[in-house]
C-alpha cells in the first residue's frame, strides 16, 4: 500500500481552501435574506401563479416546516471516491438479479404488453425499479412538501427546488393525496420509480386502470411510468444499452471514453470483440469504449441507450448497473473478469492527485475529488509519458507515479508562492 501521508502534506492547502468555501457557502442558508417565513411567502405566490388553489396554498404550504437535516444531507461530502467495483458490487448482487427474475415472471403478462406499446423491453424496466427502490423495499419516508419546501428555501439549487415544490403541490391536488402519504427520498424523488414531482406529473401514466397513477402502491402504475418515461427520453426500440466486450493486447486506451463514439465497424476492425468472440459487425450504429475500472477489469461498449439511461440518471456507473442487471435478469451471465480490489482512496487524495497533475500540465479540470471524464482524459495523457496503459484509471502504479513526478522550476516556484499565500 502506498502511504499518502507526504503527499497530504504538501497540497493540504488546497484541500484547505475548498472547506472554507464550504463553510462560508452554509452562513447564508436561505435565498431571502429575512428567512423562512418570506421563502414561503414566495413559494406561496410561485404556487398561485402554476395554478395550484388557495387552500393547498395556505393550509398545506403555509404550515410546513422546515426539515434541518435535509440540508445535513445536501451538504454530506463522501469520505471515498466511488470506485466502479465498489458501486457496481453493492447494486448488481445476486438478491437483485433473483428477485427481478422473480418479478418478470410475475408481471411477465403485463409487461410484455408494456414493451409492445412503449418499445422498451421488459428486464430494463424491471432493473430499474430495482436498482431505484429494490423493487419497492426502499421507497423513503420522509415527506416530499416538507423536504422540497426546505430545499427550495437553501440558496444552493433554490430555483429547481421550488419548480418541483409547485409540481408537488398540483400533483397533490390531481390526485387527491394528503401531504402524510407523499413520502420519498430526502431530494424529493417518489414511489417505486423515484420520479421527481415533475417527472410524475409529465410521464407516469396509470397502468391498472382504477383512473389514478399512484406510484407508491402500484406496481402495475409504476411499470408503466417507467415505460413511458424511458420512450418519452428517447428509447430505441430493438437495441441493447451496449455490451461488455474484449480488447486486444495492443489495443489503443485512448481511443476509450463518452466523448469518442464511433461506428461498431471502426471497433471491429480494432480487434474488439463480443466476449463469446463474436465480431460487433460492421453497422454504423454509433458506440463508446468505456473502462470504468482499469485495463485489468471488464470494458463496455456502449450504444445510444446508454445515453437515455443516463438521461433517468447522470452516471455512467449507474447505466452500466441498469444495463448489465437488465442483462442478467435476461438470463445472462456475470461480467467475464471480476472486479479489481483497488484502494480505498478518500476524497482529499483524489484532491491532492488532482492538484499535482493540474501543476504537472495534465488538465484535469477542477480538484474535486470525482473520478470522472476530465479527470480520466489528464491521467491517460500522464500515463502515456511514464510507459503505463493509458487507461485513465488512478492504479496504484499510476498514482505513484504522479508524486513522484518532480515539478519543473517554473512550477515549483509558483506552487511555492501559492502555498505561501494560502498559510
Ligand atoms: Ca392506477
Amino acid at each position: 500500500m502506498i502511504s499518502f501521508s507526504s503527499f497530504r502534506t504538501i497540497i493540504i492547502a488546497a484541500g484547505l481552501t475548498s472547506l472554507a468555501s464550504v463553510s462560508h457557502a452554509q452562513e447564508n442558508e436561505t435565498p431571502e435574506a429575512d428567512g423562512f417565513p418570506q421563502c414561503i411567502e414566495r413559494l406561496q405566490q410561485q404556487a398561485r401563479n402554476a395554478g395550484v388553489s388557495e387552500s393547498t396554498t395556505v393550509d398545506i404550504l403555509g404550515q410546513t416546516k422546515p426539515l434541518p437535516k435535509i440540508l445535513g444531507y445536501d451538504r454530506n461530502q463522501p469520505e471515498f471516491v466511488q470506485t466502479f467495483t465498489g458501486y457496481f458490487s453493492k447494486r448488481v448482487t445476486n438478491w437483485r438479479v433473483d428477485k427481478g427474475r422473480e418479478k418478470l415472471a410475475e408481471h411477465r403478462e403485463f409487461l410484455s404488453k408494456l414493451t409492445q406499446q412503449y418499445g422498451v423491453p421488459a428486464h430494463y424496466l424491471i432493473a430499474f425499479w430495482g436498482l431505484e427502490t429494490n423493487f419497492g423495499g426502499i421507497k423513503g419516508k420522509i415527506p416530499t412538501i416538507a423536504a422540497l419546501t426546505t430545499l427550495a428555501c437553501d440558496k444552493r439549487r433554490s430555483e429547481y427546488f421550488s419548480d418541483e415544490l409547485v409540481q408537488a403541490l398540483l400533483l397533490l391536488e390531481r390526485e387527491n393525496l394528503v401531504p402524510k402519504d407523499m413520502i420519498g427520498s430526502w431530494a424529493g424523488a417518489m414511489g417505486h420509480t423515484q420520479f421527481m414531482p415533475t417527472a410524475y406529473m409529465k410521464y407516469a401514466r396509470d397502468g391498472d386502470g382504477d383512473g389514478k397513477v399512484d406510484l407508491w402502491n402500484n406496481e402495475l402504475d409504476a411499470l408503466t411510468s417507467a415505460a413511458h418515461f424511458l420512450q418519452n427520453l428517447g428509447w430505441q426500440t430493438g437495441f441493447r444499452w451496449g455490451r461488455e466486450v474484449l480488447l486486444p493486447d495492443s489495443f489503443d486506451y485512448q481511443l476509450a471514453g463518452k466523448s469518442q463514439p464511433q461506428p461498431l465497424s471502426f471497433w471491429s476492425e480494432k480487434q474488439v470483440t463480443q466476449v463469446s468472440g463474436k465480431s460487433l459487425g460492421d453497422s454504423d450504429l454509433k458506440a463508446a469504449l468505456l473502462i470504468p475500472a482499469g485495463h485489468k477489469a471488464s470494458a463496455f461498449i456502449i450504444y445510444p441507450n446508454f445515453d437515455v439511461i443516463l438521461r433517468w440518471n447522470n452516471s455512467e456507473y449507474y447505466g452500466i448497473a441498469v444495463g448489465h442487471l437488465a442483462d442478467r435478469i435476461s438470463g445472462h451471465g456475470n461480467l467475464s473478469k471480476p472486479l479489481p480490489d483497488l484502494p480505498n482512496y478518500t476524497v482529499a487524495e483524489m484532491q491532492q492527485f488532482q492538484d499535482k497533475l493540474n501543476k504537472l500540465g495534465f488538465d484535469v479540470g477542477e480538484a474535486d475529488g470525482i473520478l470522472g471524464p476530465a479527470t480520466r482524459k489528464g491521467v491517460r495523457e500522464f500515463q502515456v509519458t511514464i510507459g503505463l496503459i493509458a487507461d485513465g484509471y488512478p492504479s496504484l502504479e499510476t498514482v505513484e507515479g504522479v508524486k513522484q513526478a518532480p515539478l519543473n522550476v517554473v512550477q515549483e516556484e509558483t506552487t511555492e508562492i501559492l502555498e505561501s499565500i494560502e498559510n
